[in-house]
């Protein structure tokens, strides 16, 4: 699936440079362009992107700190030159946008939602968020801006693909000092993604395509994912458990949201060398997706990959009422409410965050 992204914010432009730099590596294409709009002049300057400095007026290239609304409001303020900007690189060939954002920040978390609005007015294809959620010890500010934003972000966009902070990073490894490996945990299984509806390496019978990707995500709402690998054998007819076992490791343990397992929608990808891959595994896992999922909407397909491994990525759509999400909200309505307390002047309500518009 071609698509072009545009990152907002600090982890915004790391994560598509990530992703960009992930698909130029594999040679897989599915990135047409890329680049990095930021208040914060030093978040650019680290970036080998395009870039583009936005509220310089307002904030002089220092940044909005951790206020979302003004980091909507220089958005709204400067989306012309934004979309001039990307304009340029939303050719015939491109079937999606993305914008890419930390939820929890400022520039991101107010921006992004600002900016994929603005999107929907004016292109046909499908405006897709890929946002971040803070981990559950980052502070309440965080949570309380990442509440907000997903609100709005989840109505404004087709669909927000989340990941959740605390999804991808090793074990006794700090938030902070896990970014470069959660980025390429999300640069790897993302790009997978994308590219999957590409088929670079042959021509598989039931090879995915990108209306897979787009039908899945559709609904709208919350989507996720998940990504796991097995060693293979070179008889397909030995791979059977290896299938379905990777779908079950995939779903249940690394997905991007974790927990997230109710779901409206599915697309199942087996990723590999296709002599390898078992119709009969296929076929299992995609039953037991279903069922696990309880959706009625269970796509597949396969992604012809050189390997001697087989990989099984999990898309899931419309995942709002899943436990995950709900804890998350409740996270930051709590984050809301202290962050109120701590500013009286603050207008978020107690128990309904308000969004951006
Ligand atoms: P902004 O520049 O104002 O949009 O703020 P940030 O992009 O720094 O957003 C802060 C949120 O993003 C926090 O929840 C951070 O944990 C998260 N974050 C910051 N940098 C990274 C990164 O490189 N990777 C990931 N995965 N998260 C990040």
């Amino acid at each position: 699936m071609k698509v072009v992204l545009i990152g907002v914010g600090q982890a915004g432009g790391k994560v598509t440079q990530a992703l960009a730099e992930f698909d130029y590596e594999m040679g897989f294409g599915a990135v047409t362009g890329a680049f990095a709009v930021n208040t914060a002049r030093s978040d650019l300057q680290e970036l080998e992107l395009d870039t583009m400095l936005i509220g310089q007026d307002r904030v002089k290239g220092h940044g909005v700190g951790g206020d979302n609304e003004l980091g909507a409001e220089i958005m709204q303020a400067e989306s012309t030159e934004v979309m001039d900007e990307l304009d340029q690189r939303i050719t015939s060939e491109v079937e999606g946008v993305m914008v890419v954002a930390g939820l929890g920040g400022g520039t991101g978390s107010g921006g992004a939602p600002a900016l994929a609005k603005e999107l929907q007015r004016i292109y046909e294809v499908p405006i897709y968020v890929l946002g971040v959620l803070p981990g559950r010890d980052e502070g309440s500010i965080y949570q309380a801006n990442a509440g907000r934003s997903l609100k709005t972000v989840a109505r404004e966009a087709d669909s927000a693909i989340l990941i959740d902070n605390d999804a991808w990073h090793e074990s006794g490894e700090s938030v902070e000092e896990g970014y470069d490996h959660i980025n390429e945990q999300i640069a790897q299984r993302i790009g997978l993604l994308l590219a999957a509806g590409e088929a670079v390496e042959g021509v598989a019978e039931s090879v995915v395509d990108s209306s897979e990707i787009i039908n899945t995500l559709r609904e709208g709402g919350i989507a996720c994912m998940g990504y796991a690998t097995a060693e293979a054998s070179e008889d397909p007819e030995e791979n059977v458990n290896t299938i379905t076992s990777i779908t079950r490791n995939a779903l249940l343990t690394k997905m991007s949201l974790p927990d997230a397992v109710e779901a409206e929608t599915a697309l199942l990808v087996i990723a590999g060398d296709p002599e390898r891959v078992s119709r009969k595994g296929v076929e299992r896992a995609r039953k037991w997706v279903e069922e696990e999922t309880g959706s009625l909407q269970v796509r597949g397909g396969d992604f012809p990959l050189n390997s001697d491994r087989l990989g099984a990525l999990v898309l899931l759509g419309g995942v709002e009422r899943s436990r995950r999400v709900e804890e998350f909200m409740d996270r930051a309505r709590e984050a809301a409410e202290t962050e109120s307390q701590a500013d009286p002047t603050d207008e978020f309500e107690n128990d309904d965050l308000e969004d951006l518009f």
